[in-house]
């Protein structure tokens, strides 16, 4: 049977609580049929589900049916008026939970070198293996990687399984995922943690469906559930509005991407002992029809924000589009990357590639400097663990301001030309 969701017209008062709550949203307050009026009902509203966009989340029912507990001592007839009927997904490939121990994560390089988001994970890993008293383990699959081990290791890693084929020298879904899953059946790992980096994705996706398990995309936080053990992995979803929880309960291991930046990098300790565990790969079984044909790398001057050391951003105070050729001239004098607020970036005025916040990307530079942005919570979501911030803003009562480390109070179009003009002095530029 597929899901409906229906209004029983009778109860409904047209209150719009239900479209309050609607996540999509999908529920409109219309006026009710003549015939309606012509038998009394005294509510003028009535409420109508779109079905065809509505996610089946019973949110609306849960508001209604509150309505109904707190006045049905009053008014038994009205509200309970929304009813839903889901349709029971039985799973047939659930498995044995017990059987799986340790939490994995999953050290990304590309081109040889070990990208950072790994002592991100390590961090959180680290801290999901203590509060279930397992083995952290870190897997690392590539061409002449092994030496990275021990620095996985001095991060936190209690072991390392090492793939170390030439086959691994370019990265390859099919390829990749074969050694991954090959691997989780052999050794069943309790939580599998991969960076939500471009690659990160689509990797952990294909993973997820050949292992027969749920994953959780770009989480920003993780816990474990003290009775259970499950995974609670949380993410910003319908634009930042919610943010949502998701458990995989009967498949395992449970698996989420970690948005870059989300947690802090381990901390290095030097010489701290774990174990190297060399997989031999047997790419003769593995059915794999891509092939590698040339890595182009991007001819772009634009840094990247999430792994800037120093961010200028912009927002609405720069007043026009145009403001944001002052802001890349400022960022070129300081070597650094372009940020900005979702305002502008809602404006057209740049591309979202360069939002900071809840729903762009989450940052740690060692310096950000905002110039005319007020500092909204979810902005500060993205930005606000940076290590200095300044900020530059005609109002000193904005948010931003008080955050800052260094507030400097006054118009943008004065503060960073005389910014500009000192720094290019004291490199002897001008
Ligand atoms: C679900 C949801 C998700 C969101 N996600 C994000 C997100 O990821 N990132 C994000 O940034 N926002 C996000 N927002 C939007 C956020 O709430 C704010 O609307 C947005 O951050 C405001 O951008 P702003 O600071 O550039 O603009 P404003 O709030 O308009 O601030 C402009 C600032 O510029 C100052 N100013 C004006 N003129 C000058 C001048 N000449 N010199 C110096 N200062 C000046 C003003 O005093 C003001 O403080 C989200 C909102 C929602 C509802």
């Amino acid at each position: 049977m597929p899901n409906t969701i229906y209004v029983l017209q009778d109860r409904c008062t047209g209150c719009s609580s239900c479209a309050r709550v609607c996540p999509v949203p999908c529920i409109d307050m219309v006026p009710r049929p003549a015939e309606d009026k012509a038998k009394g009902v005294k509510w003028p509203k009535l409420a109508v589900i779109d079905v065809d966009k509505c996610i089946f989340c019973g949110a609306c029912v849960e508001a209604c049916d509150n309505l109904f507990e707190k006045t049905k001592g009053k008014n038994p007839d009205i509200f309970h008026a929304i009813v839903m009927e889901k349709e029971q997904v039985i799973s047939t490939t659930a498995v044995d939970t017990a059987l799986y121990h340790g939490v994995w994560c999953y050290a990304e390089q590309r081109h040889g070198k070990l990208m950072p988001t790994i002592y991100e994970l390590l961090n959180i890993g680290r801290k999901l293996s203590g509060d279930l008293n397992e083995e952290l383990a870190a897997v690392l699959i590539g061409h002449q990687v092994e030496g990275f081990s021990q620095d996985l290791i001095e991060h936190g890693a209690d072991k390392v399984y090492v793939f170390d084929h030439p086959i691994f020298e370019q990265f390859l879904d099919e390829v990749y995922t074969q050694a991954m899953v090959d691997l989780i059946k052999q050794e069943k790992p309790n939580k599998l943690l991969m960076s939500a980096s471009t690659l990160g994705r689509s990797f952990a996706s294909r993973v997820a469906v050949t292992a027969h398990t749920g994953i959780t995309a770009d989480a920003t936080e993780l816990a474990i559930d003290p009775k259970t053990g499950m995974l609670h992995a949380t993410r910003p979803s319908f634009g930042g509005n919610l943010m949502a929880t998701i458990l995989c309960e009967k498949h395992r291991p449970e698996m989420v991407t970690v948005r870059p930046m989300a947690f802090p990098r381990a901390e290095r300790q030097p010489g701290r002992q774990g174990k190297i565990l060399t997989v031999k790969a047997d790419p003769s079984q593995w059915k794999v029809r891509a092939k590698f044909a040339q890595f182009i790398p991007e001819q772009s001057e634009i840094q990247d924000i999430s792994q800037a050391e120093i961010i200028v951003s912009g927002g609405r105070g720069l007043g026009k589009p145009e403001g944001f050729r002052l802001i890349e001239e400022f960022a070129k004098t300081l070597s650094a990357a372009v940020g900005a607020s979702r305002a502008v970036v809602d404006a057209g005025w740049i591309p979202y590639r360069h939002q900071v916040g809840l729903t762009g990307r989450t940052v740690r530079p060692k310096l950000y400097i905002a110039c005319g942005i007020s500092g909204q919570i979810q902005h500060l979501a993205g930005m606000s663990s940076s290590d200095v911030i300044v900020a530059m803003n005609t109002d000193p009562e904005a948010p931003m301001m008080k955050l800052a480390n260094f507030a400097v109070e006054g118009d943008l179009y004065e503060l960073i030309p005389a910014v500009i003009k000192e720094l290019k002095h004291l490199k002897g530029e001008n």
